[in-house]
């Protein structure tokens, strides 16, 4: 956070910057998260700022301020998310450069190895040549060098075998770090920011004629549901949700995320439209037909439903374009009364399933 924004959050001003920043969050239709709120306070209380600018620019050119979007600016501006990026960076160049070295040092000793036995073999040949009295005593010379180079070697090997441990930790510690980044912490599914990933190397990596499905899941009226039953019981069902998404996920190759807040997306790579509608219809039925109970008291709290949108990928279509499908087919499902399925059509209406 820019050091004007630090005093500005702590200045007798800094509730009403902060409800300045909620309206125009929702004006702006953008979800009150804790990256959206730093970045919408750099906007509303410190104009002048590259965040702000950036954020001005988006909006003036009329595109919608999504996730991507606000992650984007916060990776280029923010100090922590920078920073976090370039931890993983870091990380990830050093081991290239320690693979390197131990290439390197392996090779060398490759080379000694084999140097040491070609004099060995040298010196055999020589042995019954008189003449060659004088030869064999350089070469013995040679070898016992050899022999001490080899020495050295191997403690140096030894180092080496330390230092690949100590590479083998910091790589697990790195491979745990960048697993986190890309979890979400209420439901360990993959998080957004791992979806975006996945679907962007799935769309660029699937082949022509190759289907490649994505399907958006709602949870229906999750407002008034924790309205009603609070906050914990609401994420409980989110927990839920995700944990039936990443059962229909398990057959490999396909790859549930939680999207947003009860939002889920599901993508089927290789897979066209029945697949993936076989597969989410039956989670639709599981889910509805369930009694949920609340953990706390053991009241009952019904059934809960969920819509769902599926897209398949057009011939060259993006990873936005399919996503914006997508939604579409999911607003058709909420249009359509909820609790059922509607696949995008190739740019027409969607059709309830
Ligand atoms: P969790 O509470 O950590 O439960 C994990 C798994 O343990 C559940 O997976 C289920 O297999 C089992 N389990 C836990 N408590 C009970 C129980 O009282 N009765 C039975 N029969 N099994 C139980 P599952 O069903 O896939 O649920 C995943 C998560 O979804 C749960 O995590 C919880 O956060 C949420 N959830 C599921 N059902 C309910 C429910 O009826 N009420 C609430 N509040 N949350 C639920």
């Amino acid at each position: 956070m820019s050091r004007d924004l630090d005093s500005i959050l702590r200045s007798p001003k800094a509730y009403e910057w902060a409800r300045v920043a909620i309206d125009a969050m929702e004006q702006n239709r953008v979800w009150p998260t804790a990256l959206n709120f730093e970045l919408w306070m750099h906007y509303v209380a410190s104009k002048d700022s590259e965040v702000a600018t950036e954020i001005g620019a988006l909006l003036k050119s009329g595109a919608p301020f999504t996730e991507q979007a606000g992650e984007a600016i916060a990776g280029k501006h923010l100090p922590s998310a920078k920073l976090s990026g370039e931890i993983l960076n870091a990380g990830k160049n050093l081991t290239e450069e320690l693979e390197n070295v131990s290439r390197a040092l392996e090779s060398a000793r490759e080379s000694s190895e084999a140097y040491g036995q070609q004099l060995a073999s040298a010196s055999k040949s020589l042995e019954h040549d008189e003449d060659a009295e004088a030869v064999r005593a350089m070469v013995d010379n040679l070898t016992v060098a050899t022999a001490r180079v080899r020495d050295e070697n191997k403690s140096l090997e030894s180092q080496l075998a330390e230092t690949n441990d100590e590479l083998g930790r910091l790589k697990e510690h790195l491979e745990t770090a960048r697993r986190e980044a890309m979890t979400d912490g209420l439901t360990l599914l993959a998080n957004r920011k791992a979806f975006d990933e996945t679907l962007d190397a799935a769309v660029s990596g699937t082949a022509a004629g190759e289907p490649l499905c994505l399907a958006i899941v709602d949870i229906d009226h999750f407002k008034t549901f924790n309205d009603t039953w609070g906050h914990q019981t609401g994420d409980q069902v989110i927990r839920y949700v995700a944990a039936v998404m990443a059962r229909i996920a398990q057959p490999g190759g396909r790859f549930a995320a939680r999207y947003g807040g009860e939002e889920f997306a599901v993508i089927f790579p290789g897979e066209g439209r029945d697949a993936a509608l076989g597969a989410l219809e039956s989670a639709r039925e599981e889910i509805s037909s369930r009694t949920l109970k609340r953990r706390s008291t053991n009241e009952d709290l019904g059934a809960i439903t969920i819509s769902i949108g599926i897209a398949e990928q057009l011939p060259g279509e993006t990873a936005p374009a399919l996503i914006e499908r997508a939604d579409g087919a999911l607003y058709a499902s909420k249009r359509g009364g909820r609790n059922r399925t509607s696949i995008a059509e190739p740019g027409a209406a969607s059709r309830a399933a």
